[in-house]
């Protein structure tokens, strides 16, 4: 067998055998010791190995997003490393106030068994965090203060592992953080949140691999690259209005919404040719016009200036 044919037939196999691999990684070292000198190690070897997937499976439409680089790699880490604190420090005593108030316990139901067995409470959290994610992401398209703050992820020009966690800080804790804190004060068993939210945690980090690894039957199960690659399209698909596939883990709530595109053969999906911002604004790489900006806050440099005195 050549190298090439290697390369043809893993491309069908990798994604779903990595989609595991690291699914049980995270679940088994969940809580071990290594987390307390580098907090979500797993992630960052998880982004790690999507950039090697990069380099064997070449996608034909690729844009090299090297200048981007230092912008990718801040905004990596403050949504990494910060955002998911800072923003659970705000969202949890509002969101813990509701069982306090009402029922004078910090959850909302004093035992998980209230919820029904395990196997049930899985399934259940996958559909209340990926049909918030849906929702809360159509409206960061479709509300224009939220757009604002999030078309800077709709900026970059091709979908890489640098760029999957390029969002505004609020715009990010809204869409990552904001459901994993309000489950959090429901009462669910511990154990049922950590396998249905690595589902959710793996699914979202391999939509924005810019490898060529083909999903198949996964593109209608999971947001893959080439379901994902569709809602960044520059071009937004005629008969929608915003985007398409805003799903952020599966795409069964676009089915439901009317929101699903994947043209082409099921095995052989067709990809839009240009990805970037809907209304042709270039990508920016200053990670402070990135986080000011939508705030109204961030003013260019030669606007301060002084202005220089008249003859
Ligand atoms: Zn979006
Ligand atoms: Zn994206």
């Amino acid at each position: 067998m050549s190298a090439k044919t290697i390369v043809q037939v893993s491309s069908w196999l990798i994604l779903p055998a990595l989609y595991v691999a690291f699914y049980a990684l995270h679940v088994a070292t969940n809580g071990h010791p290594i987390e307390q000198w580098l907090p979500k190690w797993d992630r960052v070897l998880l982004i790690l190995s999507i950039v090697v997937l990069e380099r064997i499976y070449t996608y034909r439409y690729a844009v090299s997003q090297r200048a981007m680089l230092p912008r990718d790699l801040i905004s990596n880490a403050v949504n990494l490393w910060v955002t998911g604190v800072l923003a659970t420090m705000i969202f949890l005593p509002v969101l813990a106030f509701f069982p306090d108030y009402f029922f004078g316990r910090k959850l909302f139901f004093a035992s998980s068994e209230q919820l029904g067995p395990l196997w049930l409470q899985v399934p259940v959290v996958l559909l209340i965090v990926s049909f918030a994610r849906y929702w809360i992401h159509r409206a960061q398209h479709e509300v224009q203060f939220l757009w604002e703050l999030h078309s800077y992820h709709h900026r970059v020009t091709d979908l890489t592992a640098a760029n999957g966690l390029v969002s505004h800080p609020i715009d990010f804790a809204l869409r990552n953080v904001l459901i994993f804190v309000a489950l959090g004060v429901v009462g669910f068993h511990p154990f049922a949140i950590l396998l249905a939210v690595s589902v959710t945690l793996i699914a979202a980090e391999f939509s924005h691999c810019g490898a060529d690894v083909k999903g198949w039957l996964l593109n209608y199960v999971f947001v893959t690259p080439e379901v994902h690659r569709w809602h960044h399209s520059a071009d937004v698909p005629a008969g929608h209005k915003y985007a398409v596939n805003y799903s952020v883990e599966f795409p069964l709530w676009d089915a439901a919404f009317g929101t699903f595109y994947l043209p082409g053969k099921g095995t052989a999906p067709e990809q839009p040719p240009r990805i970037g911002h809907p209304g042709g604004l270039p990508d920016e790489p200053s990670y402070l016009k990135l986080l000011l900006a939508p705030l109204g806050l961030y003013r260019p440099v030669s606007r301060l200036k002084r202005p220089e005195p008249a003859e």
